[in-house]
């Protein structure tokens, strides 16, 4: 299926780690043009070299994006490079273990980390998408609708941005633009790896985890994220909006007797 994505202007924050790198590949593998937005130095200089040497065309923007004037920089340096902007996906995050008891200041911290440039770089972008009645995949987490337990800050940051998803693809319903989200579980990414080193039996905990995925028994993995996002990204799912798309392997939803 041809998903007309020749050409097209895509953002992915976190786009050269984990999920962002494999939503980045998506895009370049159907012939579209992927601009990283990305703290990861060596990750994201690695990868545009090798999309230029596929001779695919793409851009590397470093910064972090907790501060808003890099996300306005993302967004300008998009347009002066390509001249137009048909999608973002948000993605960069991550779980930082701010719970109930670590106070204020860190879960302040924590949706600064998670959910604020969201915001700021949807706003930054909306006169470009409006032109090209883009698309807007957010990538939230199952934390959002499960909680986890010690992650206070991500679990509202993870929920919020479902909410952002729901408000958005109402407000922007005159211009066409389309918001939905994704809602990974189990990927094996180098942040999901750092977290299963916080425990004591990591290669236990992973096997207890993989256990109770009622789909094969196995995680999902980030190509198959990709795979959504590249939907939502492409006209293929043009009267899709407003969805939390939940590619789990039906570890949120179906019954527990089956694991
Ligand atoms: P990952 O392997 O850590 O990749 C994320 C990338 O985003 C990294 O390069 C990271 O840089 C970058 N990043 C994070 N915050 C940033 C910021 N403020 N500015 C610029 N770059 C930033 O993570 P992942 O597992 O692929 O996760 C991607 C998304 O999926 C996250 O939103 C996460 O919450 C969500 N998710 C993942 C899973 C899973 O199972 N993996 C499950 C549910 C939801 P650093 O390495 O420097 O932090």
């Amino acid at each position: 299926m041809d998903l007309h994505l020749k050409d097209k202007v895509f953002v992915v924050t976190g786009g050269s780690k984990g999920i962002g790198e494999a939503i980045s590949r998506a895009i370049i593998n159907e012939g579209g043009i992927v601009v990283i937005a990305s703290r990861s130095v060596n990750e994201t200089q690695a990868l545009v070299q090798e999309f230029e040497k596929k001779g695919s065309k793409s851009h590397g923007i470093l910064g972090d994006l907790q501060e808003p004037g890099q996300c306005k920089k993302v967004i300008s340096k998009t347009i002066e490079l390509f001249g137009r902007l048909d999608g973002i996906v948000n993605n960069a995050g991550l779980n930082d273990g701010a719970g109930l008891e670590a106070g204020p200041e860190a879960f302040r911290k924590s949706l600064e980390v998670n959910l604020h440039h969201y915001y700021d770089l949807v706003h930054f972008a909306l006169p470009h998408l409006k032109k090209s009645k883009g698309a807007i995949v957010n990538i939230s987490s199952k934390v959002a609708l499960t909680g986890q337990g010690g992650t206070s800050g991500y679990a509202a940051a993870k929920g919020a941005q479902l909410g952002l998803t729901r408000e958005w693809a109402a407000a922007l319903l005159p211009f066409s633009i389309r918001v939905n989200a994704i809602l990974p579980a189990e990927v094996m990414t180098p942040l999901y790896r750092k977290w299963l080193n916080t425990f004591s039996d990591p290669d236990a905990k992973e096997t207890k985890i993989i256990s109770k995925i009622p789909l094969e028994k196995r995680m999902t993995t980030s190509e198959e994220i990709a795979a959504m996002a590249v939907f939502l990204l492409s006209d293929v799912s043009s009267h899709t909006t407003g969805q939390f798309m939940i590619p789990d392997g039906g570890y949120v939803h179906l019954d527990r007797s089956l694991t």
